[in-house]
């Protein structure tokens, strides 16, 4: 991809060297100044102010080739702080990352429920205080926090929850109300979205590379990275993967299209399709009780496992998933995709499979490879990317919405 010309002046200039030394750090100002563009002034200028910040710090001198030595710029893995929250139905998971995305505190509490969502923020709140203080983070190490819910979502200057998951948050000023309990600012986006950006944040992903990430959950969701940003689109619904149609003849989607591969190959249906089939519900001991995840991770170990009908089942899905995959690495000529969510967290190498055969019927395959690879995290993906949202607007800001506190 073709390097952006960057200026001094341009706001983007920090956001571009501190992407540089996240995804090829340790580097020295030399490498800096020829990968940017940017004069030798200018790169000494901005690292200066974010040695001072304390962003970056000194990592020693590079193997010396004759010259002078190079002095090693990294970044400061605990400088700051990233916070992250993913709340769904049944259960709510906080993360709280270092610079570089990599986790270093988690807890698991019970989700919405049908709780009053106003309880659930008083009872969430609470909670991360106490899970941040048990952690050893500084207050003043962290800049915001970021609440992550299974997508699609409408957006408004309130930030009103509009996801399907949980039906009875329509309405709710979430972003206002956690504001206000917490006495921080708040960033609210959809988990696919922040599941996308938290892979392409902790796994040093060039900014040069187009990168996608498929959130696989009780629904399918995706991401895309392009040019070190989330691209969101109009209104934040950007890279709806799971309303590409996979089959002409399909059924209705709630989204009014037909054959969707939300409709043909979402865990949540094909759940419905092995309760349905009564030698499998049996043999499995599926429960029509149970929670979708429940059923769907016994599907999946049986699918691992080789049970013939249960591995039909999960790779006619995930071969749908490789379908859907093939068109979104068209439309973005993309280098990467990872595969992510809890929905891929058990049979997840059925998935880079079939995702990976679909892929060599891409467009580009003859220019250049888009490489297929598991979340190394799939299950807490989601709030870890909460956590990097936070990070990314704070350290490489101007790709996305920055934290900004809105509250009385
Ligand atoms: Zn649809």
């Amino acid at each position: 991809m073709a390097r952006p010309q960057a200026t001094p002046e341009s706001p983007g200039s920090r956001a571009l060297v501190v992407d540089l030394i996240r995804s090829s750090g340790p580097i020295s100002r030399v490498e800096l100044t020829t990968a940017t563009g940017l004069t030798q002034p200018a790169i000494s200028l901005i690292v200066r102010k974010l040695l001072d910040d304390g962003v970056i710090v000194d990592a020693g001198t590079a193997p010396s080739t004759g010259g002078k030595p190079r002095r090693l710029l990294d970044m400061n893995r605990r400088a700051r702080h990233g916070i992250g929250i993913q709340l769904g139905l049944e259960s709510a998971t906080f993360v709280a990352t270092d610079t570089n995305g990599g986790v270093i505190a988690r807890e698991r509490l019970p989700g919405a429920g049908t709780e009053d969502p106003t309880m659930v923020i008083t009872r969430l709140a609470a909670a991360l205080r106490s899970f941040a203080s048990a952690a050893d983070i500084p207050p003043a190490s962290v800049n915001g926090v970021a609440l992550v819910v299974p997508g699609p979502m409408r957006m408004n200057p309130d930030v009103v929850i509009e996801a399907p998951s949980l039906p009875h948050w329509r309405e709710v000023p979430v972003r206002a109300e956690f504001e206000r309990a917490l006495g921080m600012p708040v960033l609210v986006d959809n988990d696919a979205s922040a599941a996308a950006l938290g892979e392409f944040w902790s796994r040093g992903v060039s900014r040069y590379h187009s990168f996608a990430c498929i959130y696989i959950g009780s629904g399918v969701g995706a991401g895309v990275v392009v040019d070190g940003a989330l691209f969101r689109g109009a209104s934040s619904n950007a890279a709806e993967i799971g309303h590409i149609a996979v089959a002409t003849d399909g059924p209705e989607c709630f989204c009014g299209n037909y054959g969707c591969l939300e409709v043909m190959a979402a865990p949540r249906v094909m759940v419905q399709r092995a309760l349905a089939h009564p030698g499998i519900a049996a043999r499995l001991r599926l429960d029509e009780r149970a929670t979708v995840a429940q059923n769907w991770e016994a599907i999946s170990r049986a699918a691992v496992a080789e049970d013939p009908d249960a591995a039909e089942l999960v790779t006619d899905g995930a071969n749908a998933v490789g379908r859907a995959a093939l068109t979104l690495t068209n439309l973005f000529d993309l280098d990467e995709i990872v595969l992510s969510g809890p929905g891929i967290a058990t049979a997840g190498s059925i998935y880079v499979r079939e995702v990976r055969t679909a892929l060599r019927r891409s467009f580009a395959r003859k220019t250049h490879l888009t490489t297929v690879d598991l979340s190394i995290n799939p299950t807490d993906s989601a709030a870890i990317g909460a956590a990097a949202l936070t990070l990314q607007g704070e350290l490489a800001p101007g790709h996305g919405p920055a934290l900004k506190f809105s509250g009385p």
